[in-house]
């Protein structure tokens, strides 16, 4: 994909799938090159503080506001039903066939040039401020300063020094034992919101960590917002408990649960 492509497809509205995701990948290749190598791959560490396992319990909690580095570089923040900024603050990602086009996931807009966070406002580093602090998504509230992962992208920023390489072949030695304990079985992996050929409506489809796969909700999307991303890396049970309370709430609880492995 060249950059012209890109900065067209990045002033779409709504962006097919197959489309957004090749774009993406762009944009992580173009928001990387301009970084200082990372010393531990970020999608290893945790943006949660107690799940930490390279930053000491003691050490000092970076300042949001003189920083905002996430904001730039964590390029898919999902937007879920219910948390909605202004339109023009998100994308729409779709997937379409013969009867239609749906929604299949919503993310917070880049910036068609730096790729930082429609909502960002300020100077990298310096001072940046969240126009919709308030009500930003979930995901941006759980991402937590002082985590490793907050650490490593400030690194990445020439923020913070670089661990000496000690702290780094410590922290690795750590996050290769964690990473050999297998996932449960039951943790989603993968998601794709279909159409079903037998009845024609949406269904929600969930591949497990354990191999198995299966269809575990169907909807009408004008009653009910389903985004893919909502259920990516939970399990089974956790997504089924969401189904049931989010089809209560739009009166479709009495609706027959989705055949398994359809
Ligand atoms: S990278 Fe950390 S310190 Fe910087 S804005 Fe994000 S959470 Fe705050
Ligand atoms: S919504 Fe706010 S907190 Fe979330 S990524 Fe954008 S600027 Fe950062």
């Amino acid at each position: 994909m060249d950059d012209e492509q890109l900065v067209q497809i990045t002033r779409k509205r709504s962006i097919p799938e197959d489309e957004f995701y090749p774009a993406i990948n762009r944009m992580y290749e173009l928001v990387w090159e301009r970084l200082l190598p990372p010393q531990i791959e970020t999608d290893r560490l945790s943006s949660r503080v107690a799940k930490s396992v390279v930053t000491p319990p003691e050490a000092e909690i970076p300042d949001c506001i003189t920083c905002g580095v996430c904001c730039a570089s964590m390029l898919c923040v999902g937007v879920r039903p219910g948390e909605e900024p202004a339109e023009e603050l998100t994308w729409s990602i779709t997937r379409s066939d013969e009867q239609g086009e749906w929604e299949v996931d919503r993310y917070l807009r880049r910036d068609e040039e730096t790729y930082t966070c429609s909502a960002l406002e300020g100077t990298l580093g310096e001072h940046a401020t969240c126009r919709i602090y308030e009500t930003r998504p979930k995901m941006c509230r759980e991402f937590e300063a002082g985590s490793d992962r907050c650490h490593a992208l400030r690194r990445a920023y020439g923020i913070e020094p670089f661990l000496s390489l000690d702290e780094m072949m410590s922290a690795r030695t750590e996050l290769d034992e964690r990473d050999r304990t297998p996932p449960s079985p039951d943790i989603i992996t993968r998601v794709a919101t279909e159409r079903s050929e037998r009845s024609g409506e949406l269904c929600i489809r969930v591949w497990l960590a354990g191999g198995e796969e299966r269809t575990i909700h169907s909807f009408d999307p004008a009653v009910e917002t389903w985004r893919q991303f909502e259920f990516e890396g939970i399990k089974l049970a956790t997504a089924e408990a969401l189904i049931t309370e989010r089809s209560a709430l739009s009166g479709q609880s009495d609706r027959p649960p989705a055949h398994p492995k359809t």
